[in-house]
């Protein structure tokens, strides 16, 4: 599996409000569960994020954080 999207404008990304379903998850950055009607940023490969934690993140490193620490684990 391959994330090497590039990100241009993370201002581009989908933003989407959290669902009842989707409250359960949490920001793999700061590791805050999403609240229900919280806004967030969509990554392409559909993982979600708080716009505040993405944004500083994709400006240093260029892809998903989440598949960034599954990587770190693997080690
Ligand atoms: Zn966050
Ligand atoms: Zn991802």
């Amino acid at each position: 599996m391959s994330f090497h999207w590039r990100v241009t404008r993370i201002e581009n990304l989908p933003r989407r409000v959290i669902t009842s379903q989707e409250a359960a998850e949490s920001c793999v950055i700061c590791m805050t569960e999403f609240k229900i009607g919280e806004e967030v940023t969509v990554l392409p490969c559909d993982h979600k994020y708080h716009h505040g934690c993405i944004s500083p993140w994709l400006a240093s490193t260029p892809r998903c954080p989440f598949e960034h620490n599954r990587n770190n684990f693997r080690k």
